[in-house]
């Protein structure tokens, strides 16, 4: 399987700043066919990106999506209208989850809508701190991993990709949070045994990220624990030597 490395830009970068960092990034990466290297912009950067955009070498993903086709819904944005613009679409990020209010509901509709459109979905799941601390983690990633699953078909299943998330792990700038790798490499071993266990041989086809405050200095210690299939990265994606070194850790660990 590819390994796969998606830098999560958040609201960051004006459209002119995403369009030179973009440039930068073209620049030094080369052709890869084992590594995936997938950024997600805002919204207004999509479609000015996607025309300059090598995708031998780089795709785009939204960061979040309607899942409605068209309509009454001020401020948002469809699949259907990103259809042709991005290849992936990041669906349920904790942040979409915890500052606006999506439900399991909401991110199972968005993984069907960027289906049906072309797009493939990384799903994002993560159990908060004080559900990790109450030893809620398995329970409620499963819950949000067959829930956003629920609707998808069986030949679908193998454009999914699944980030795993821990959210008390993500931004954290004093590394104290830091998911210790023995601790994710329980995690992932959990999920790919419920995927199999729900949808038979397909799971080993469907990829497995991790995301949480990845750096430099860590990726090589994410992208070595067994299943991990990629990275998801915030922070770090922000600055070009770091997420270029975060790639190129990820080439080092398939060579
Ligand atoms: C994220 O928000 O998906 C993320 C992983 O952020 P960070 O790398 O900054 O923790």
């Amino acid at each position: 399987m590819k390994s796969y490395i998606v830098g999560n830009w958040k609201m960051n970068f004006t459209v002119g700043e995403a369009s030179v960092y973009l440039h930068k990034l073209m620049q030094k990466l080369r052709t890869m066919r084992e590594i995936e290297v997938i950024v997600a912009p805002s919204f207004v950067a999509l479609q000015p990106l996607s025309l300059q955009l090598d995708r031998k070498k780089l795709r785009l993903a939204a960061q979040a999506g309607n899942p409605h086709d068209f309509g009454a819904y001020t401020g948002e944005v469809s699949y259907t209208q990103l259809r042709g613009i991005v290849d992936y679409g990041i669906v349920g990020h904790s942040e979409r989850r915890q500052l606006f209010h999506e439900t399991d509901k909401d991110i199972r509709a968005a993984v069907a809508a960027a289906l049906r459109n072309q797009i493939a979905p990384i799903l994002c799941i993560g159990e908060t701190e004080t559900e990790h601390t109450f030893g809620e983690t398995k329970s409620v990633l499963r819950d949000q991993l067959i829930g956003g699953l629920s609707e998808v078909s069986t030949e679908d299943l193998e454009k999914i990709l699944i980030a795993y998330e821990p959210v008390w792990a993500i931004s954290t700038t004093t590394g104290t949070h830091l998911a210790a790798p023995d601790e994710v490499s329980e995690v992932i071993q959990y999920l790919r045994r419920t995927l199999r266990e729900t949808y038979g041989e397909v799971a080993a086809k469907i990829p497995l990220l991790y995301g949480g405050s990845v750096n430099p200095s860590n990726a090589g210690a994410y992208l070595t624990i067994p299943d991990v299939n990629g990275l998801l990265v915030g922070g770090a994606s922000l600055v070009a030597e770091k997420f270029i070194s975060i790639i190129d850790t990820a080439k080092k660990v398939k060579d």
